[in-house]
C-alpha cells in the first residue's frame, strides 16, 4: 500500500465514522480503521463517494497507507481500549509521527501517555473534541494538547474541519503541553453539567411556580434564546419541551423518567477540582443532582416528608415571575462560567500549561455543546485584561450581575418558599455573596480548628499563626 493519506482514523464507531467523514469532505485523503472490519467497509461503502478513503483492514496496512509525518486519529472507547489501540500502534510509527487521542481521556492518562510516547520520539496529542457526533461531522470544538511542535502539522488540518465561530475564526487552537487539552474538555463538560442542571430548574420553575405548560415553557426558552441567553442549550430545550410523545400524546417530558444519567466528565470535574481546591460549587451540584435523582430508593422513602406544595401564579404574576427566572438563570449562569474558567486557570498553574482563557473562551463559541453568544463576551473579556482573577470581575458581567440580583434574590427565595429544589441558582448565589462578603465565618471555623486541634490560626492585626490555650482538660 502507497502511503498516500493524509490523516488516518482508527475506531470507526460514529465519532471516528464522523470525523473520518469530515476530513474526507474538507479535501484530505483519510485511511480509515477499525477494529472489526466490516465497520471499515461499511464506512467506505455508504461513504465513499463524499471523498477519498484508504480503507485498511489491519495496523500495519493503516500505518503504511500514512503519508509521513504519519497523523493517525484515535477514536475508541475512553480508557484501557485506548492504551491497547497505542500499544498495537506505536511500535509501527516512526520519530515524528503523531497520535492524536480524540476520544474523552482524564487528562492525567494522557499525561502519563505523552510522556511514554515522547521518550520514544512520538507527539501524543489529547485533543477534546466537543459537539457530539453531528459536530464531528460538521464541525466540532476541538481542543488539542500535547507539544507545540505538533501542532504546527496537524494544527491547519484541524482549523479546517473545525466549526467556525461567527467571525470566520475555527473553534481550534493549540491549548498547552500534555494534558491541557483533555483537561480543558473536561472542565467542558463540567460546564456542560451546570448549564444543563440551570436550565432543568428553570424548566421546573416555570412550571410549577409561573404554572406554565410545557408548550408555554418552549416559547418562553425560544424568546430567550434571542437574547443574551442564545447558546444551543437552550435552542434545544425548547425542542424537547415543544416534543410530544407520540405513544400517547402527552408532551415528551412527561413520559420520561426522571433519572439523570452521567458517563463520568463531570465527577471528573468536580474531583479534579476539590484536589485543586477550586469552588465550582455550580458543577458539584449538578452532579449531585443527577446522583440524587437516581436513588429512587432514597426519594421513595422521603416523599412523604411534610413541606409547601407549589401554587401556581396566574396571569402578569405569572409573567414576571418568568422575567425573573431568566434574570436568574443569566445571572448562575455567568457564575458556573466563572467557576469553570476559575478551574482552567488553577490547573494551568498547577500543572504549568500557561493556557491562554481568552482563546478557550472562542473556541467553545461554536461546534461544542456549550457554545453561547456570551462566550464571545468571555473572550473579549480575557483577551483584554489575560490577568483577570475572576470573570465577575469584569466590569461588564460585574455590572450585569448586579442588575439581575434582586430578581436571582427572589426567585431564590420564592423557590424555598414553595418548596422547589434550585441546587444550582442557589450555590450559585452563594458563591456571588461568598465572594463579595467583607468577613466570612471562616473565621469562627479557624477558631473551632484551634480549639480541637491546636492547627493555629493568624490575626487581622499581627503577622504570625497564633494558638490559644483553650480552657479545660482535654
Ligand atoms: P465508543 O462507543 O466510545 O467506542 C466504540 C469504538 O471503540 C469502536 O470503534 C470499537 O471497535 C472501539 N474499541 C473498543 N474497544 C477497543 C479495543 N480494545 N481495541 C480497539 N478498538 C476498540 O464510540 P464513540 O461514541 O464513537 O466515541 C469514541 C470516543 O469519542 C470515546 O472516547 C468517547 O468518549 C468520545 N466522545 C464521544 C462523543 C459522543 O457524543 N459519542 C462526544 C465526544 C467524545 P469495534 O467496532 O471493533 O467494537
Amino acid at each position: 500500500m502507497s502511503a498516500t493519506a493524509q490523516i488516518g482514523v482508527t475506531g470507526l464507531a460514529v465519532m471516528g465514522r464522523n470525523l473520518a467523514r469530515n476530513f474526507a469532505r474538507n479535501g484530505f485523503t483519510v485511511a480509515v480503521h477499525n477494529r472489526t472490519a466490516s465497520r471499515t467497509d461499511a464506512l467506505v461503502k455508504e461513504f465513499g463517494d463524499e471523498g477519498t478513503f484508504v480503507a485498511a483492514h489491519t495496523p500495519e496496512e493503516f500505518v503504511a497507507a500514512l503519508e509521513r509525518p504519519r497523523r493517525l486519529v484515535i477514536m475508541v472507547k475512553a480508557g484501557d481500549p485506548t492504551d491497547a489501540v497505542i500499544q498495537e500502534f506505536a511500535p509501527l510509527l516512526e520519530d515524528g509521527d503523531v497520535i492524536i487521542d480524540g476520544g474523552n481521556a482524564h487528562f492525567e492518562d494522557t499525561r502519563r501517555r505523552e510522556k511514554e510516547l515522547r521518550e520514544r520520539g512520538i507527539h501524543f496529542v489529547g485533543a477534546g473534541v466537543s459537539g457530539g457526533e453531528e459536530g464531528a461531522l460538521h464541525g466540532p470544538s476541538i481542543m488539542p494538547g500535547g507539544s507545540a511542535e505538533s501542532y504546527t502539522s496537524l494544527g491547519p488540518m484541524l482549523e479546517k474541519i473545525a466549526a467556525k465561530a461567527k467571525d470566520g475564526t475555527p473553534c481550534t487552537a493549540h491549548i498547552g503541553p500534555d494534558g491541557a487539552g483533555h483537561f480543558v474538555k473536561m472542565v467542558h463538560n463540567g460546564i456542560e453539567y451546570a448549564d444543563m442542571q440551570l436550565i432543568a430548574e428553570a424548566y421546573d420553575l416555570l412550571r410549577r411556580i409561573a404554572g406554565y405548560s410545557p408548550a408555554q415553557i418552549a416559547d418562553t426558552f425560544r424568546s430567550w434564546n434571542t437574547g443574551r441567553l442564545d447558546s444551543y442549550l437552550i435552542e434545544i430545550t425548547a425542542e424537547v419541551l415543544a416534543h410530544t410523545d407520540a405513544a400517547t400524546g402527552k408532551p415528551f417530558v412527561d413520559v420520561v423518567q426522571d433519572r439523570a444519567e452521567q458517563k463520568g466528565t463531570g465527577r471528573w470535574t468536580v474531583q479534579i477540582a476539590l484536589d485543586l481546591g477550586v469552588p465550582v460549587s455550580g458543577i458539584a451540584e449538578a452532579v449531585f443532582a443527577r446522583s440524587l435523582s437516581g436513588h429512587a430508593d432514597l426519594r421513595e422513602a422521603s416523599r412523604e416528608l411534610p413541606g409547601p406544595v407549589a401554587k401556581p401564579l396566574e396571569g402578569a404574576e405569572a409573567s414576571a415571575f418568568a422575567d425573573r427566572v431568566e434574570q436568574a438563570l443569566y445571572a448562575s449562569k455567568v457564575v458556573s462560567y466563572t467557576q469553570g474558567f476559575h478551574q482552567i486557570r488553577a490547573g494551568s498553574e498547577a500543572y504549568d500549561w500557561d493556557i491562554d482563557l481568552g482563546s478557550v473562551a472562542a473556541i467553545w463559541r461554536a461546534g461544542c455543546i456549550i457554545r453561547a453568544a456570551f462566550l464571545d463576551r468571555i473572550r473579549a473579556a480575557y483577551d483584554s485584561r489575560p490577568e483577570l482573577v475572576s470573570l465577575l470581575s469584569d466590569e461588564e458581567f460585574g455590572r450585569e450581575i448586579g442588575a439581575a440580583q434582586d430578581d436571582w434574590r427572589a426567585v431564590v427565595a420564592e423557590a424555598a418558599r414553595q418548596g422547589v429544589p434550585t441546587p444550582g441558582f442557589a450555590a450559585a448565589l452563594s458563591y456571588y455573596d461568598g465572594l463579595r462578603a467583607d468577613r466570612l465565618p471562616a473565621a469562627l471555623t479557624q477558631g473551632q480548628r484551634d480549639f480541637f486541634g491546636a492547627h493555629t490560626y493568624r490575626r487581622t492585626d499581627r503577622e504570625g499563626s497564633f494558638h490559644t490555650l483553650w480552657g479545660g482538660d482535654r
